[in-house]
């Protein structure tokens, strides 16, 4: 399934008031069978919606107590004389056991909003073999993908869609429109060939998550095993000296600053390749290599782990004097000092490094901040296209270039002192800045009025060596058309 599909609405945005062709769905009776957990939570909801709810249970005495009052509770037949439209809120493996409903619910529209406990569990999906069940009724899939609890607190809150599918057009819109007054927004996913896709999406565990996960682990794995060899490894081997309690706070302290860092350029990275391989090939109708593709679809994700990170950062960076071992070491500088009789230990260099890098930290982390608020999708469709694209890519450049600063004001001149290069190891910033400086070169020669200007002709659809149709304005005002090399 594409993000485009999930993000077509069924009903489209026209209002169903005042439309003499659609049938106001509230204020008509709906049907549930089961008494379980969904049951309840749809009986309560669709009550709250203006509906009539009568529920199937196949003990109706001793479950009526847990409906709502306005709901009527009685059993499985009876309820389903009653209406033309019935929630299935049983688990597949109990699906046989309704067989004996199958001529009160010929003719009727079956939802199916079951779920199953594997992807894939079974050859067809549960809406498919409901439907080869009870032949005579239509069966639409939906719902599944709310859960019980969402559908209780409304849909004011957790997931609003409600993907939808059936072989019957007609059925998925009398659905979808149930859907819409619950406070839903359906989505048509087509036929029932795409239930089997519906059935295994709440199964999915985070699956946009997991290639930026695995690369934000891996960079901190490198990155700690790298800073741990030179801030631990290398004092105990070379000096005896025992370090390793700097490993719960300072080792990770000075990982997480370089997987942020990182993973912000990364954010950036595809789209300057992006740009090189359209430039190089003069076109922008030739297809990504699915990497770039795929790395593409997930910087939203990668940008995210960095504000993680970066946030992460700011709270260890805050702890830090909070240590037993900064307390120590203060005094002990402080006694020193006293031995040595030293009263001015003022560095002015140091001091200006220090409140620049602390500045440029804090406003890249407020930059960092308002990026990731504005890819969340309740913000980012309060935003049109522009407000989104000038947040997401001029201002998450701006935080790049901002933290690059602040890179280069923890670093200093420590890339040129001999004695920071341990075990020939070069201090871990300079690492870090290959990638985001490679980045900010490359959009630097981007904008540059040349390269510019290419790359925009190609994004409204230039190609290299192709012929195009033009139009001319003659001096009379008439237009003329003829053929020219769009290299010209
Ligand atoms: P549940 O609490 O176990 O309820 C299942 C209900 O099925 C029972 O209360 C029972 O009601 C009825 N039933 C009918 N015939 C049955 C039989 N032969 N044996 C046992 N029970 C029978 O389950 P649930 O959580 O409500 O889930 C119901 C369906 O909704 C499942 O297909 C599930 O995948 C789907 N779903 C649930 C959630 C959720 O958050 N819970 C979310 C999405 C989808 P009576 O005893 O009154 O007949």
């Amino acid at each position: 399934m594409s993000g485009g599909d999930m993000a077509k609405p069924l009903l489209g945005h026209r209002s169903m008031e005042g439309d003499p062709h659609i049938t106001p769905a509230s204020g008509r009776t709906i049907g549930v069978l089961g008494s379980g957990d969904f049951a309840r939570s749809l009986a309560v909801r669709l009550v709250c919606s203006g509906f009539k709810v009568v529920v199937g249970s196949r003990n109706p005495k001793r479950k009526a107590g847990l409906f709502p009052s306005a709901a009527e509770v009685t059993f499985q037949a009876d309820a389903v004389k009653k209406t033309d439209v019935v929630f299935v809120a049983v688990f597949r493996e109990h699906y046989s056991t309704l067989c004996d409903l199958a001529d009160v619910l010929a003719g009727k529209i079956l939802v199916d909003v079951s779920n199953n406990t594997e992807i894939n569990h079974h050859k067809e999906s549960n809406a498919e073999y409901l439907a080869s069940l009870f032949p005579a009724s239509t069966v639409v899939k939906g719902f599944n993908v709310v859960s019980a609890w969402t559908l209780q607190s409304g849909a004011r809150d957790g997931n609003k869609q409600v993907l939808i599918c059936s072989n019957n057009q007609e059925a998925k819109r009398t659905v979808a429109e149930i859907a819409q007054v619950m406070g839903f927004t359906p989505v048509d996913m087509g036929c029932m060939l795409s239930a089997r896709e519906i059935e295994n999406i709440p199964l999915r565990l985070l699956p946009a998550w997991k290639i930026p996960i695995f690369l934000a682990l891996g960079l901190f794995l490198c990155f700690f095993t790298y800073n741990l060899v030179r801030q631990v490894i290398h004092p105990y081997i070379r000096e005896q000296k025992n370090k390793f309690y700097k490993i719960p706070i300072e080792v990770v302290n000075t990982t997480l600053p370089c997987v942020a860092y990182v993973m912000l350029s990364l954010v950036y990275l595809p789209g300057v390749l992006a740009s090189c391989s359209q430039l190089y090939y003069g076109t922008k109708y030739r297809r990504f290599p699915d990497w770039l593709d795929q790395w593409l679809q997930h910087r939203k994700q990668i940008g995210l782990l960095s504000f993680f990170c970066a946030a992460l950062h700011a709270v260890y960076s805050f702890c830090l004097p909070m240590r037993r071992s900064h307390r120590y070491q203060l005094i002990e500088t402080a006694v020193k000092q006293a031995v040595e009789k030293k009263m001015n230990i003022w560095v002015e260099e140091e001091v200006w490094r220090m409140e620049i890098y602390i500045s440029v930290g804090i406003i890249a982390l407020g930059l960092l901040s308002l990026l990731a608020i504005t890819s969340l999708p309740s913000i980012a469709n309060s935003l049109n296209w522009r407000e989104f694209s000038f947040i997401q890519s001029s201002i998450g450049f701006v935080a790049l270039v901002i933290s690059t600063l602040h890179t280069l004001t923890y670093g200093w001149s420590r890339a040129f002192d001999e004695n920071q290069y341990k075990f020939y190891l070069p201090p871990t910033y300079t690492l870090t800045l290959l990638v985001p400086c490679t980045v900010i070169l490359a959009k630097v020669v981007f904008n540059l009025p040349c390269i510019q200007q290419r790359l925009l002709r190609i994004r409204r659809g230039w190609e290299k060596g192709r012929y195009v149709k033009f139009v001319l304005p003659s001096a009379t005002g008439e237009y003329s058309s003829g053929e020219t090399s769009s290299n010209v």
